[in-house]
């Protein structure tokens, strides 16, 4: 049976750039992976004479490109405004449905505990996408998507990208050229700081490959909730 991932971003670019390596192994080891993109990006522009509605449309047709060269089965655009998530009813719903209807493995989203965090979407991504996974278990969040025929889904395997706190590691040495070639697709947004962009990839790559043990890498965050009730033990309690 084949794998299946759901990863959940602010921007059109997010995967690309935070963990198109790592996306592109999946893929060839046989994932399927789906993407949810939150916002059309439509203010990710300082040029004064572009619209936001021409922005958001070029930016559509950037991430069809994009996810072709890595090799997304689908995606999903949420249409939200950019720079305007919350992590509430306007947005947990839509995340929920998606994931009880994909029925993926494993969720890869922003972690949003990172310091320093800047940019509210990445922030606020990083908790609805972890706050729908509670609520597309649990049957009493949004019971109209159950009366719609979905089911509840349980997601055992977190990916948090973007962290302070990397303890899981993927080797992507043989797919940072098309993590590269798929970035490069978002010519909107990278095309005239293209030399920059890449060197600072390329060095964030060889400082994650210098802790996994390997020439370049993404590193991530990774939490496992394992069936089951969880018991929790305090330090005192343990008694080793
Ligand atoms: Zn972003």
């Amino acid at each position: 049976m084949r794998h299946k991932a759901t990863v959940v971003c602010a921007h059109p670019d997010d995967l690309e750039y935070f963990c198109g390596g790592a996306v592109s192994v999946m893929i060839r080891d046989d994932w399927d992976i789906c993407l949810i993109i939150a916002t059309d990006g439509d203010k990710g522009t300082q040029d004064r004479e572009m619209s936001a509605a021409r922005l958001a449309s070029e930016r559509r047709h950037e991430s069809m490109k994009a996810a072709k060269i890595v090799g997304i089965s689908k995606v999903f655009f949420l249409g939200k405004e950019d720079g305007e998530l919350r992590s509430d009813n306007s947005l947990r719903p839509a995340i929920t449905r998606i994931l009880r209807s994909e029925q993926p493995e494993r969720l890869i989203t922003f972690d949003p505990w990172r310091k320093y965090e800047l940019h509210p979407d990445h922030r606020e991504i990083g908790f609805a996408a972890l706050d729908a996974r509670l609520a597309a278990r649990l049957p009493l969040y949004y019971p109209e998507q159950l009366r719609d025929g979905l089911e509840n889904w349980t997601i055992r395997e977190v990916l948090l990208f973007s962290t302070d706190n990397p303890d899981y590691f993927v080797d992507i040495s043989d797919t940072f050229d098309l993590k590269l070639q798929a970035l490069r697709a978002h010519k909107s947004q990278w095309e005239t700081i293209w030399q920059e962009t890449r060197s600072d990839l390329l060095h964030e790559a060889e400082r994650m490959g210098a802790m996994a043990g390997c020439e370049l890498a993404e590193g991530f965050k990774r939490i496992y909730i394992p069936e089951g009730p969880v018991s929790i033990k305090f330090e005192h309690e343990r008694g080793d």
